[in-house]
């Protein structure tokens, strides 16, 4: 099966917190190794979103341009992505040639297709730059409670969606001047045209009872008032609109694509910026279009659930109305007919120590530090067991210290640990067995079973419970050992049960190796060298700068692998004669109280 796994763009606004890669980035790491392992032709893409009012912002307060900001944001992002061990086929960017000509071809043929409307709406511009203010620059008095601090798009108050021009006193959030609001036209999607394909669609995504009822249930419900809705900004930092008549002359001011507009996109155009980077530049079409290939097509779309709209309403659209296949007819453009979502997989919420986290606010745990101090194993194991997944999840550093020491350290760490010295000491390499006692067998079909149960959960994007199951059958081969006391045995009749006891165990221990290793793909690679594997068991991501396949003289991060050596998801017999050496530590033992008493130092009023 191929099977594209679309994960969410960051934003390029600066570093990424805890917050950001717990939602999807890990989640849709472990699906992705696990679905390669299973035989799986997997292609994976993401990348940094740059365009949007919030860049410009910023960029004017760092008195840098927005091409500057995104430029040093992404390569941070893409750093950070690349450490915790994220096995994109590419992370690339919206900034590139390749983008905008892949936005701009699906914004024409939706706009020939008829699905882009044009519409006179009312927008507000600041007086002193000429620019345009986005509804959520601008604050005033709410019209309806009095609030005073109401955002333009709605009140926090008394929770009214508002337009910008209702408030009493409008102010710019950015400088604190009054608004003047003109007439401005733009091209809004025509999602009521395309809301009973949406439907169709939706209801048969339902039907096929895998999507988390919550983002199911909310697709469907926000059917039920869909509105036009403006795919284009009075802004000049983003994707000029491809249609004559709307260039920066054209008109009052400079307009662009809407930058959700453009992100969406991104999971295409990375596709096709992959194959192109192959030198295979149709290879795309083989997730893309059905009929390309003769094995099924399955998407999976992981973010956050503030982005479920954007994913289970807007881009689908966007996709429908480019096939031509709303109420208005139509024909596809040059891409054929794309693949819808199989699935929208969406997380729930993370908070910090009880509180929503917020750089501005100094609750914020960022990624670049936690690898630092702790590395990548640590922090991808707290998020595959404790994270939002389908419920709001909330990181605390006590919980963090005492999964990583009595979980991943004293449970699996302890488990290789022992395993090794034993065979180390005893026979100095792995032994041969001698006959399987029924305490042997049991213990051996319960790992080869976890390959069913742990297998069939990560199918379904169940990574907590996968990671519940694979852990507690790590604590039966823990009571596999308590149970032979292969310590016990020191005589030279029992020489052959001790050797027949450590096989087994090592077998197990390497099985579950495989089992853990989309969770925990570097540590996974380290117990692999400790139990006498050779080479390494996980393919690991890297960071390769690249030269832009369109725009001459430019370079960029990419994040991407080669991961066809990726093991398969099934028991691999370990060779008899591998030499075994005692193993160096190969988890970090965390301090409860300093680690804890330090971070929650840097928490204000923890
Ligand atoms: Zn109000």
């Amino acid at each position: 099966m191929k099977v594209l796994s679309a994960v969410a763009w960051p934003y390029a606004n600066g570093p990424r917190h805890l917050g950001h890669v717990a939602g999807f980035a890990v989640p849709s790491d472990v699906f992705s190794r696990y679905m390669r392992m299973a035989g799986h032709d997997v292609l994976m893409v993401s990348g940094s979103d740059e365009h949007g009012t919030p860049i410009l912002v910023l960029a004017d307060k760092e008195g840098v341009t927005p091409r500057e900001l995104v430029d040093r944001n992404h390569a941070i992002i893409a750093g950070e992505l690349a450490d915790l061990g994220c096995s994109y086929d590419l992370y690339t960017r919206t900034t590139t040639p390749n983008h905008y000509a892949v936005a701009q071809e699906l914004f024409r043929q939706v706009w020939a297709n008829g699905y882009m409307v044009e519409q006179t709406t009312k927008g507000a511009v600041s007086p002193s730059t000429g620019r345009t203010l986005p509804d959520r620059y601008i604050e005033g008095t709410c019209p309806i409670c009095g609030y005073e601090e109401a955002r333009g798009d709605q009140c926090d108050s008394c929770g009214n969606q508002l337009e910008p021009e209702d408030l009493k006193s409008p102010r710019s959030k950015i400088d604190g001047e009054t608004p003047r609001f003109i007439e401005t036209q733009h091209f809004f999607l025509d999602l009521p045209a395309l809301a009973d394909s949406l439907r169709t669609w939706l209801e048969g995504r339902e039907a096929s009872g895998t999507w988390r009822p919550n983002v199911i249930k909310f697709s469907l419900n926000i059917l039920d008032d869909i509105k036009p809705r403006a795919m284009t900004r009075d802004i000049d930092w983003g994707i000029p609109v491809p249609l004559e008549g709307w260039d920066d002359a054209s008109q009052v001011g400079p307009k662009r694509l809407y930058v959700w507009f453009d992100a969406v996109v991104g999971y295409l155009s990375a596709s096709i910026e992959w194959a192109r980077r192959l030198g295979e530049p149709e290879r795309w079409r083989e997730w893309w279009v059905e009929g390309t290939v003769p094995e099924a097509q399955e998407s999976y779309y992981f973010m956050g659930k503030d982005n479920i709209t954007f994913h289970s309403q807007i881009w689908p659209a966007e996709l429908l109305g480019y096939a031509g296949k709303g109420a208005k007819g139509g024909e596809p453009g040059v891409y054929g007919e794309l693949n819808l979502p199989t699935e929208v997989v969406s997380s729930e919420y993370l908070t910090m120590e009880g509180k929503a986290f917020s750089s501005s606010r100094g609750y914020v745990i960022y990624i670049r530090d936690v690898l630092e101090k702790y590395g990548p194993d640590a922090i991808r194991y707290y998020i595959c067991a404790a994270g939002p997944e389908a419920q709001d999840a909330n990181f605390t550093w006590a919980e963090f210290v005492q999964r990583n020491n009595s979980e991943l350290v004293a449970g699996w760490g302890n488990l290789v640990s022992r395993t090794a010295a034993m065979i180390a000491k005893n026979f100095g390499e792995i032994p041969q067995p001698g006959p399987l006692e029924p305490v042997d067998e049991a213990v051996r079909a319960a790992v080869l079973g976890a390959f069913g149960t742990v297998g069939d959960l990560l199918a379904r994007q169940r990574v907590k419970a996968a990671l519940g199951e694979a852990m507690r059958t790590v604590g039966e081969v823990n009571k596999y050992v308590t149970d032979t006391e292969p310590f016990k045995l020191k005589g030279e009749d029992e020489r052959e049960r001790l050797a027949t006891v450590l096989h087994t165990l090592v077998q197990c221990v390497a099985d579950l190796n495989v089992i853990l290793a989309p969770f925990v793909p570097a540590a996974a690679n380290r117990v692999h060298t400790a139990i006498g594997g050779e080479g390494e068991l996980m393919p690991m991501p890297r960071l390769a700068t690249v030269p832009d396949l369109d725009e001459e003289g430019r370079e960029y991060p990419i994040v991407t692998g080669e991961y066809t050596a990726t093991p398969a998801w099934a028991s691999r017999p370990v060779t008899v004669g591998a030499p075994i050496t005692k193993p160096a530590p190969l988890f970090t033992k965390f301090d409860t109280e300093t680690v804890v008493a330090d971070e929650l130092d840097q928490v204000p009023g923890a």
